[in-house]
């Protein structure tokens, strides 16, 4: 039988609800060894959420020392494949089986609807688990070429620890990202999820380990980035970092790496990727593509579509059919309710620098065609309602710089070298779009756009079979797919010789 999802039975859920906010050391809740905690504001209608462990150095030595212990045991690296394809599975399940609770718990840090973290987020968690859950009894290593008198063993080994740190915006689908292959590869992993959105990635750990996963395995340290997070990335005895967030940080979690132990990095950064539409293509396709690319999760994708590139000749044409679309199908509303379609932005300071830019991005002669404001403040909450601006160049701020809110910047252009130079015009490499009938066109500017993900006449489609990740300043290293278990294993040789 169906649920019937109202906003009555999710105000019931959210009354139910006591989230647990201490960390989460070596399968059991720990308060932060200072005793200290924040509470979490919530950005739905600004009342007091969560209390959390305030995490430092000392919180995070513990749960390192846990996952070290954990994986020096074998207690889960050398378990049989098949035992520990079942554990995942299981975690999977009990994410699914979770799947209301673990969506009020994201909806009340970041402010989403619930219905987007139920449908979106839950499932997209529960299904990164299973795919590198799945993974684990199908994994060969290789015997390299030799001479007769010699066997070489080609081993892919796990690193050791894994340091995960994770960002807001999306939180349980991103850490299942990091989680799914560095745990199925046989590592430990640390998890200091955002300050703003750690309630979720508790809850998985619990999960976990009621699904058999051996404790100290996955531990989760909150607080903040520089109390929690610079110690665990400058940590001694952690083999690698697993990073999304700003390009600002990414670049402090490389200084860190070197400054310690040299581990490795993995960054998934920033980016502000560019839609590009000639006039020959499909505009109700394309304006759907560069509504929903956009505004979805209210501006807060680090893949959003926030640079339209427009042949000027259907420039007005489009931005009315975009208007339309966002009107019609994108509802802005409070995040229980189930209709919404986007909610609030992550927190108060976040909305004012969102509406600060806009306001210097008008001074600098940004022309808004509609939205780009903010609504619904009588809530408590923090909104801001989709909007676009028009007859935009790409040296203006609202085109080069990440907004992290719903801001579509339209920069018309006039010939074909013209788009790719302005679409290539950015520290940002994380994803594209090209909208034209013309599919000699199409190959062509999917080759030339230099991003991680390319999309032809559609824009955000994707499965896990597919890898995401950035060229340039949107980091290095790949997310999803069979391939991202290769970073968190390393190569090992084995020599034998025989006579
Ligand atoms: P952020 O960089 O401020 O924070 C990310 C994480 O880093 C948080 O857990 C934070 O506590 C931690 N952190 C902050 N300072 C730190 C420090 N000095 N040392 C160690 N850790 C520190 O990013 P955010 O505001 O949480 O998220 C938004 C950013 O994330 C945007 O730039 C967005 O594009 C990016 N992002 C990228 C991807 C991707 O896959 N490429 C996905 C989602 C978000």
């Amino acid at each position: 039988m169906t649920k019937n999802y109202t906003r009555d039975y999710w105000e019931s859920v959210l009354s139910g609800l006591k989230p647990e906010g201490r960390h989460f050391i070596d399968g059991a809740h720990r308060a932060a060894a200072s005793g200290e905690t924040f509470i979490r504001i919530r950005p739905m209608d600004g009342k007091p959420g969560a209390e959390l462990a305030r995490g430092n150095a000392a919180d995070v030595d513990a749960a390192v020392a846990s996952a070290r212990a954990a994986f020096e045991s074998g207690i889960w690296r050398k378990k049989e494949p098949l035992e520990k394809k079942k554990i995942m599975l299981k975690w999977a399940d009990l994410i699914r089986a979770h799947g209301d609770e673990l969506a009020m718990l994201e909806t009340i840090d970041v402010g989403k609807p619930v219905m987007a973290s139920l449908g979106v987020d839950v499932r997209l968690c529960a299904d990164g688990i299973q795919f590198y859950g799945e993974m684990i009894d199908k994994m060969y290593d290789e015997i390299a070429p030799t001479g007769p008198n010699a066997r070489a063993l080609v081993r892919k080994v796990p690193l050791g620890v894994i340091g995960a740190i994770t960002p807001w915006n999306y939180p349980m689908i991103i850490d299942a990202w990091k989680l799914g292959p560095a745990i199925a590869a046989g590592n430990s992993v640390v998890l200091k999820p955002a300050e703003q959105s750690s309630l979720s990635a508790i809850r998985l750990a619990e999960l976990a380990v009621e699904a058999g996963l051996p404790a100290g395995v996955f531990n989760v340290v909150t607080g903040y980035g520089e109390e929690t997070g610079k110690p665990l990335a400058l940590h001694m005895d952690v083999d690698m970092i697993a990073f999304t967030g700003s390009t600002e940080v990414g670049k402090l979690i490389m200084g860190y790496a070197a400054q310690s132990n040299v581990k490795r990095v993995a960054l998934e950064l920033g980016g502000k990727s560019p839609l590009v539409v000639f006039e020959d293509a499909d505009l109700d396709a394309a304006a759907v593509a560069a509504a929903w690319g956009c505004f979805y999760n209210s501006g807060e994708t680090c893949h959003a579509s926030t640079r339209l590139i427009v042949q000027r000749s259907v420039q007005d044409k489009l931005i009315a059919k975009i208007e339309a679309v966002t009107r019609s199908d994108i509802a802005l509303k409070h995040p229980l309710d189930p209709a919404a379609q986007i909610g609030a932005l992550i927190e108060e300071e976040h909305m004012n620098k969102v509406l600060a830019m806009i306001a210097a991005g008008e001074k600098e002669g940004a022309r808004r065609a509609f939205g780009a404001e903010r609504v619904m403040s009588e809530t408590g909450g923090y909104y801001v309602s989709p909007g676009v601006f028009v007859d935009m160049t790409n040296d203006m701020s609202l085109a080069r710089q990440e907004i992290f809110g719903p801001v579509l910047a339209a920069i018309p252009f006039d010939t074909e070298e013209e788009a790719l130079k302005i679409a290539n015009d950015t520290i940002y490499g994380l994803a594209g779009a090209v909208f034209t009938r013309d599919m000699d066109r199409a190959h062509r500017f999917s080759e030339e756009i230099h991003a991680g993900t390319v999309w032809i006449n559609t824009y955000d489609m994707s499965n896990f079979a597919t890898p995401f990740g950035g060229f340039k300043q949107s980091g290095f290293g790949r997310d999803r797919s069979v391939h991202a278990i290769d970073k968190y294993c390393d190569y090992k040789t084995i020599w034998q010789q025989f006579g």
